[in-house]
């Protein structure tokens, strides 16, 4: 099971989340365990974690 390696734009803690490739394409909404924010960067890849689009 791939592990994900996010980081908290609110709290600035990096946390990481276990997700098979299903389970994160059907289960996207990532919370900061820590604070529970859900203003969630995605790591690796440059790749920007879906959070709420407000742009
Ligand atoms: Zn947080």
């Amino acid at each position: 099971m791939p592990a994900y390696d996010f980081i908290c734009k609110d709290c600035k803690k990096e946390f990481t989340a276990f997700y098979s490739i299903g389970e994160y394409q059907a289960n996207p909404a990532i919370r900061c365990p820590l604070c529970g924010s859900d203003n969630i960067q995605r790591k690796f890849s440059g790749v920007f974690a879906k959070t709420s689009k407000k742009s």
